[in-house]
């Protein structure tokens, strides 16, 4: 048995939190890969010590003095260094550090730091080896991540090594030079080491203990999901679910390797695990309910559309010429609505309308704003009758007017759109029905 732990910023804020993540890994000896990131925020108006490493880059990268800023970045590593009584100094990193900057290392080097010398202060608290992310992660020359390469040579180096740390976030390109992922990729580079060691289980510590059904600042004390599939995760956290980055479930995806989201600040709580399949079913028809806010829908109009071949795609044309993704397409006989993300679609509204009154010749375009979408999922919502029936029922009762909706051919999730303004008490109902209730 082995385990891949990823800590999050907010569990590797400052000592104290170091030695809750140093208790949790000797708690286990299958722990035996690290994968840290960089310092987060110590309490609520706190700055992540990724954003002061951006912050002091820009400064360096205008040619702006950067002394102070670097320092007040190795003091927040001092501190902790302090605090765990090591015997470690930095020093010579960041004269690197600062050369690099200077000489115009780029804003992902930078930024990198972060993680690269949260991972050598780990390896020296756990007594664990370093490795150099930059070393064993890999980007192809378009900026993709390379997989195979990555897999090649981190599973050898990692068969090598008994116990390692392995800082999240970034990796190398072709010329070598640190390229990272996008905002919260530790979680991605946990996936990846996860992958490679051929570990039993993902384990990501954070600061919360799970997914929830719904979202807290909505739904009072929303209830934890036990375990969640990796096809519902995806799309809860598609409609605005965050506590892990959308990238991070591929690669132990391949591999049938579950993630357990943990809660470094209660480390017995059992957490939510993200699963490939179960046949466990959830404690309710629902997995969970999210939703984004900030749609437009332009409904097309046009009599005989149905026997009009090509109709869709000329509509759905006009939005591509114009760089603008759709979200659903519900249709009827003689319509058809594209939803859209308003502030993609506001600046060229006119443009897109244009473009569909010269390919297809509508009777009509109608465009309402302002619109939210809701996402009810649950792999349980196949097997059982009704569902669909309790949802709108539930949304009549709190007076929602439902403007549109999409049930997904795997009977996954109903998507559900409403107005912005009811927004909120959609939400309410739906997990009213389901979980406070369950009717
Ligand atoms: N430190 C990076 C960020 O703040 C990456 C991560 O924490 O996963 O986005």
């Amino acid at each position: 048995m082995s385990k891949v732990v990823k800590f999050g910023g907010s569990s590797l804020a400052n000592a104290e939190q170091f030695k809750k993540v140093g208790d949790i890994i000797r708690a286990d000896e299958t722990r035996r890969y690290v994968v840290p990131s960089a310092p987060g925020k110590r309490f609520k108006d706190d700055t992540k010590v990724t954003d002061m490493l951006y912050a002091c880059y820009d400064l360096a990268e205008a040619g702006k003095d950067f002394k102070k800023e670097l320092q007040a970045i190795a003091d927040r590593y001092r501190e902790i260094i302090n605090g765990l009584k090591l015997d470690l100094k930095l020093d010579d990193e960041f004269q690197t550090i600062e050369k690099n900057f200077k000489a115009g290392a780029g804003s992902n080097y930078a930024a990198s730091r972060g993680e690269y010398l949260n991972g050598i202060i780990m390896a020296a608290y756990l007594g664990y080896e370093f490795i150099d992310a930059a070393t064993v992660i890999f980007f192809d020359e378009d900026g993709n991540f390379d997989a195979g390469k990555t897999n090649r040579v981190l599973s050898k180096k990692l068969a090598k090594c008994d116990r390692a740390v392995v800082p999240g976030f970034y990796g190398s390109m072709p010329d070598g030079t640190v390229k990272t992922f996008s905002r919260g990729g530790s979680d991605v580079t946990g996936s990846i080491v996860a992958k490679a060691a051929r570990v039993d289980v993902y384990e990501n510590w954070t600061d919360v203990s799970g997914f929830l059904i719904a979202d807290p600042r909505i739904i009072n004390g929303p209830e934890k999901i036990e375990v969640i599939t990796y096809r519902e995760l995806r799309e809860l956290s598609y409609m605005g679910a965050t506590v892990l980055h959308e990238d991070a479930i591929f690669p132990v995806r391949q591999e049938g390797i579950p993630i357990n989201i943990r809660n470094t600040n209660a480390p017995e709580d059992s957490g939510t695990w993200i699963v490939g399949s179960t046949c466990q079913k959830s404690r309710y028809v629902i997995t969970g309910i999210a939703g984004k806010r900030g749609f437009c829908s332009i409904n097309i109009e046009k009599d005989m559309m149905n026997s009009e071949i090509g109709f869709g795609r000329k509509v759905l044309q006009a939005f591509e010429e114009n760089g603008i993704s759709f979200e659903h397409v519900p249709s009827g006989i003689d319509t058809m609505t594209v939803f859209v993300h308003q502030d993609e679609f506001m600046h060229k509204e006119q443009k897109v309308v244009a473009g569909i009154h010269r390919l297809v010749q509508p009777d009509s375009i109608e465009i309402e704003s302002d619109l939210a979408l809701i996402a009810v999922v649950g792999r349980g919502m196949k097997s059982m009758r009704g569902t669909a029936g309790r949802i709108f029922a539930a949304l009549a009762h709190a007076n929602v007017n439902v403007k549109m909706i999409d049930q997904g051919s795997s009977e996954l999730n109903i998507i559900i759109g409403v107005a912005d303004d009811d927004f909120e008490a959609a939400i309410k109902a739906i997990y009213d029905i389901f979980v406070v209730t369950k009717l």
